[in-house]
């Protein structure tokens, strides 16, 4: 396996959490030597070359959102990095923080100068509290070394970072129940548009960026952004973090270019499949549809392919699957946890994630019926459009991929019931 070119993940295991060292290995050097002398617009300009996507999961261009915050409307513009990796199978933005603070900093001065903003919150996981302390104590070391806080390395450029720690609600992910937690309200989304770069935070322009998309800045700014492009595909530049879980011998993070082969992601960095052999991967976290182990033979771990796929890359979160499992176990865990998170304000979300997970809960134990596909493909069909936001998909779409590629894993949970025959009596309550 070649040596990639480590963009994110290049001081993992370095000691970076301390500034001298961070310094050391080529920190803050874009901010004391090179940022203050580029325009706003030169940055922007700068971050669309590289051909740098949002790395959440929706992948939208990052210097395209930038380029969307109005300038001179009299309004604070803040930036908000989404730090709360809630969806299934994401773990990389927490490594990322607990190896590599000051970089998620350093990027955050890099896109507070190309958007002239004077605030910047990091909203982060309650859970991850090692990684707030991480986060913290960089803070105090980079506003002690004139880094943060008022006149940045003696310009007339003044910017804070305020850490926010979140109560563990996956909603809290989607980034308009997250400003609306930020604010103080409760933690359900809004619906788009207006866009959060238009009109997010207290009402003003608001960025928000994901972790490795902000960690990726220092990198871009310290090279051309060709170098950068050029590394990913024509359509996404540069490398991914992935996280590898499930049944693989080294689940992990791993850093590659975009593009890669999925199975060189697991066979070569992960070091292949365990425990039997491979039925399905699902690449982009919980809410994508799984890929067969045929078409993950021929899948390459970028945003094209994977649609090209009926699939989507998402935040990069491979799940690996091996043929001992029923995809009905998984998807049944998937309706648990999508139903609990639902924020409750859509009725066909509210009352239709739920009814999909009493059927699944049913079938798993030994209680399936006869038509239990028919009517849960015909409950999740129901879901797109309909809804503020995609926690309502998120189960939807493995309803409809899972039955329709995976069909005799539930065909065999429902030949389990001797009485499957029998119409299922409807239930209309929670
Ligand atoms: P989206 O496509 O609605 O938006 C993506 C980003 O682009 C947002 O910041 C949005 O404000 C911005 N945007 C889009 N159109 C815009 C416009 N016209 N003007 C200004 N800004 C615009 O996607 P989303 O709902 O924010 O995210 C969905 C993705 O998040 C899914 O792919 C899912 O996998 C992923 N996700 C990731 C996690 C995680 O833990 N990393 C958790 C949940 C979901
Ligand atoms: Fe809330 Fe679900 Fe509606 Fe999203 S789709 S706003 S989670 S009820």
């Amino acid at each position: 396996m070649a040596e990639c070119v480590k963009v994110c993940t290049q001081n993992f295991g370095k000691g970076a959490q301390d500034i001298e060292v961070y310094k050391k290995l080529g920190g803050y050097s874009n901010i004391s030597e090179r940022l203050f002398n580029m325009s706003q617009f030169e940055l922007i300009d700068y971050v669309q070359r590289s051909n740098l996507r949002g790395r959440g999961g929706a992948g939208f261009p990052t210097g395209m959102k930038w380029s969307f915050v109005p300038r001179g409307t009299g309004k604070p513009v803040y930036i908000v990095v989404n730090a709360d990796e809630g969806e299934g199978g994401t773990f990389k933005d927490h490594f990322l923080m607990l190896e590599d603070p000051h970089r998620l900093i350093e990027g955050l001065i890099i896109a507070a100068w190309a958007l002239g903003s004077r605030a910047a919150y990091i909203y982060c996981r309650g859970e991850f509290l090692p990684c707030i302390e991480a986060l913290n104590k960089a803070l105090n070391q980079a506003y002690a070394a004139g880094y943060l806080g008022e006149n940045i390395c003696g310009t007339k450029f003044s910017f804070d970072i305020f850490v926010h720690r979140g109560a563990g609600a996956y909603i809290c992910g989607e980034e308009t129940a997250l400003i609306n937690s930020l604010e103080g309200q409760k933690g359900q989304p809004r619906l788009k548009p207006p866009f959060p770069a238009v009109c997010g935070a207290w009402k003003s322009p608001t960025c928000v960026n994901n972790v490795e998309t902000i960690m990726s800045l220092p990198w871009i700014l310290s090279h051309d952004p060709s170098d950068y492009a050029k590394m990913g595909t024509p359509r996404a530049g540069g490398t991914k973090v992935f996280c590898i879980s499930g049944d693989v011998k080294n689940p992990g993070v791993y850093e590659a270019p975009l593009g890669t082969p999925m199975m060189t992601m697991i066979n070569d960095y992960a070091g292949g499949v365990v425990g039997g052999k491979l039925k399905a991967v699902l690449p982009g976290g919980s809410s994508c549809a799984p890929l067969t182990a045929e078409e993950a033979a021929v899948a390459t771990m970028d945003y094209e392919c994977l649609a090209s796929m009926k699939t989507m890359f998402g935040s990069g979160a491979m799940i690996v699957i091996n043929d001992t499992h029923n995809m009905v176990d998984l998807l049944n865990c998937l309706g648990n946890f999508y139903s609990h998170e639902s924020c409750g304000q859509c009725t066909p979300c509210r009352e239709g994630t739920g009814l999909l997970h009493r059927i699944l809960n049913q079938m798993v134990a030994g209680n399936g019926h006869d038509g239990d596909v028919e009517l849960m493909q015909s409950l999740s069909s129901g879901f797109g459009g309909v809804t503020i936001c995609p926690l309502s998909i998120s189960l939807g779409g493995p309803v409809s991929s899972y039955t329709a590629k995976f069909r005799a894993d539930f065909d065999e949970y429902i030949a389990k019931n001797p009485e499957h025959a029998k119409p299922r009596i409807q239930e209309t309550s929670r």
